[in-house]
């Protein structure tokens, strides 16, 4: 007899927003922000608004890595148009331009 039972277990199905704290972006930092964010980092409460704005990108400033976690436009399943946090990048301006 073998005891290679290989069943995967299957993931629960949950449908309902899974709401978290934004974390910066940085793997190396994960500093918390003031936002909340659901499991795609996609805005909860669309603070989008109150992001920093460089040109035409938008991004929130991380205070401990002084980093952007960049802020970008997301149509939502249901055609809501909403904002996500899609990446990080390291600030400027520490190091001369
Ligand atoms: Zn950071």
């Amino acid at each position: 007899m073998t005891s290679a039972t290989m069943d995967a277990s299957p993931k629960p199905a949950r449908k309902a927003p899974d709401i978290q704290v934004l974390h910066c972006l940085n793997p190396e930092c994960r500093a918390l922000l003031a936002y909340e964010v659901d499991s795609d980092n996609v805005l909860y409460v669309d603070l989008e608004w109150t992001a920093n704005s460089d040109g035409a990108l938008r991004y929130f400033p991380c205070p401990k890595c002084h980093g952007r976690n960049i802020v970008e436009a997301w149509q939502s399943e249901h055609g809501k148009l909403k904002h996500r946090v899609t990446r990080w990048q390291p600030g400027e301006g520490h190091g001369g331009a």
